[in-house]
């Protein structure tokens, strides 16, 4: 049993004592705060634990998209048409809105019901494809449709 000064009236006191005999303070509060310091830790502990779960997730995604040969094509592309582009090859495909009512058919929904969506022109399975993500009823889609034919050649659905 320790010795402590007593904080309102400063005499010398037992440190586990629940309230100081000199003054009457009481020291009861303490043992709340050891268990304020307790919980706050835990709690910054798993919220470690998230974070480093989520930074994992992360970098899982990240790793299974390594393998692309990505051409980014930005949202200009739509608007090449017949003005005379000067990236004549990317004529022949089909327009962004056009693939995305593709993917709308396959799962017959409308543009309103998806959200976060990216298309984006690439190099995969030995032609150029749109990569379409997005968002619907709480999954995270990702199809694969051939630009020039408009054929889904892939896609995945992943709980979000
Ligand atoms: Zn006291």
């Amino acid at each position: 049993m320790a010795l402590m000064k007593c904080k309102e009236c400063g005499k010398e006191i037992s440190d586990n004592t629940p309230s100081c005999p000199n003054c009457g303070y009481v020291y009861k509060k303490n043992n709340n705060l050891k268990w304020v310091v307790i919980i706050l830790s835990s709690l910054i502990v798993l919220l470690l634990l998230i974070l480093s779960l989520v930074l994992i997730k992360e970098k899982f995604d990240d790793d299974m998209y390594e393998d692309r040969s990505d051409i980014y094509i930005d949202d200009d592309f739509n608007n090449n048409g017949d003005n005379g582009s000067n990236n004549s090859s990317s004529n022949n495909y089909i327009s962004r809105s056009d693939v995305l009512d593709i993917v709308l058919k396959d799962l017959n929904i409308n543009r309103s019901d998806i959200y976060d969506v990216s298309v984006e022109l690439e190099n995969k399975f030995g032609k150029t494809v749109y990569d379409i993500d997005f968002n619907y009823n709480r999954f995270e889609y990702e199809y694969y449709v051939d630009a020039t034919s408009g054929e889904i050649i892939k896609s995945f659905r992943e709980w979000d």
